[in-house]
């Protein structure tokens, strides 16, 4: 089956207007009963399934989601989510995607005639406005490890839907049931014998038509926004970890509470710090001068500069722990910073320092590399 928005020939970031303007174009120019174009009534079908979906955010948000998977009858996104994730978990990853969905199991409901009314779009006639919670939202965010540990404030950039602020959410003036439908939002069709239940092109399934149509959002009375929001990244954030905004994602409709915001964080690698779990290593050069009579250094931390003793007699290698100045714990208490030293060698051919070298060899104990054998 092809990807819905090929279908409606537009862009995967569309919004609910240029979705909207697609569906009544193509709606009108494949209509079965006035098309002249081959295999129009496919088209048509085709063209109802895809409006279907993508006109619905939170349907719309599941297929970007899982692909086809998102369009068989009765899907659940929670459930589909964790069957996901246990996949993953067994190495499987194929998990989804398999069982394709066919243009009549699409349609089975649409077609039947006596198929579930989809909750919400309740047709003009009927009088009825159900309150709707606004789509959940989905971003990814990457942050600095430094913001990780200490947590911090990150800008990030979504889209989401929201009512439109041309026409105040009305869709245009002059609001009427559409008279091609009754305001139902759908026509009946006979076809060879079959009754077809399908969305009516002049309302594009609102089941209302206005005087004036709202040009910015095509009559949908929702369009989708940018949005820039300062996010608060708590400290110790794990790389993977999605946070849930409350509120923050797309608005509700007719009085329905605003979805959620769903960010999930990716951590950007640190050049010099790394994190295990809760704890960090920092490697820290010292010369051998350093290491051998033991010295008080500086060394920088996420908490700022501290001064640290080098014991002496320090090998290379060697973990120096600072308690409680790795990444923060869900306790309030935090992990330890090690620090690995690592002394470092002049790296000049003077025959003085190549001299007092070999003198310093002279106190090493035994062979240097007895026990290396493999
Ligand atoms: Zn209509
Ligand atoms: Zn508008």
């Amino acid at each position: 089956m092809r990807n819905l928005y090929e279908i409606l020939g537009v862009p995967k970031d569309a919004d609910q207007a240029a979705i909207r303007k697609s569906f009544k174009t193509l709606a009108r120019r494949y209509h079965p009963d006035v098309s002249k174009e081959a295999d129009a009534e496919t088209h048509f079908k085709e063209i109802n399934a895809a409006y279907e979906v993508l006109s619905d955010e939170q349907r719309r948000s599941w297929y970007d989601e899982f692909g086809e998977e998102a369009l068989k009858v009765g899907f659940d996104a929670d459930r589909a989510r964790l069957y996901r994730s246990a996949a993953r978990g067994s190495g499987g990853g194929a998990g989804f995607g398999g069982g394709g969905v066919s243009l009549d199991e699409l349609f089975g409901t649409m077609f039947t005639g006596g198929g579930p009314r989809r909750r919400g779009r309740s047709g003009w006639g009927e009088s009825v406005t159900v309150r709707r919670r606004g789509p959940d939202v989905e971003v990814s965010v990457e942050i600095e490890l430094l913001t990780a540990i200490r947590g911090g404030d990150t800008m990030i950039q979504l889209r989401r839907p929201e009512s439109c602020v041309a026409c105040g959410g009305d869709g245009g003036t002059g609001k009427q049931a559409c008279s091609a439908c009754r305001g139902t939002g759908r026509v009946t069709q006979n076809r060879f014998g079959m009754q077809a239940v399908v969305l009516c092109d002049r309302c594009a399934g609102s089941g209302v038509t206005f005087a004036q149509e709202c040009s910015t959002c095509a009559g949908a009375g929702r369009t989708t926004a940018q949005k820039r929001l300062r996010v608060r990244i708590p400290p110790g954030v794990e790389d993977g970890k999605v946070l849930r905004l409350k509120g923050l994602g797309g608005e509700g409709r007719s009085g329905g509470p605003p979805g959620n915001l769903l960010v999930t964080v990716h951590l950007l690698p640190h050049p010099l710090l790394k994190r295990r779990g809760d704890d960090l290593e920092l490697e820290v050069p010292v010369t051998i001068g350093e290491a051998m009579a033991g010295a008080q250094i500086t060394v920088p931390t996420p908490d700022g500069e501290l001064k640290v003793r080098v014991p002496a007699g320090a090998r290379n290698g060697m973990e120096l722990r600072l308690q409680g100045r790795g990444v923060a714990k869900a306790d309030g208490t935090r992990g330890h910073l090690y620090l690995l030293l690592r002394p470092v060698l002049p790296s000049t051919d003077d025959p003085r320092a190549v001299e007092l070298a070999q003198e310093l060899d002279g106190f090493l104990e035994g062979d240097v590399r007895a026990g290396l054998e493999l």
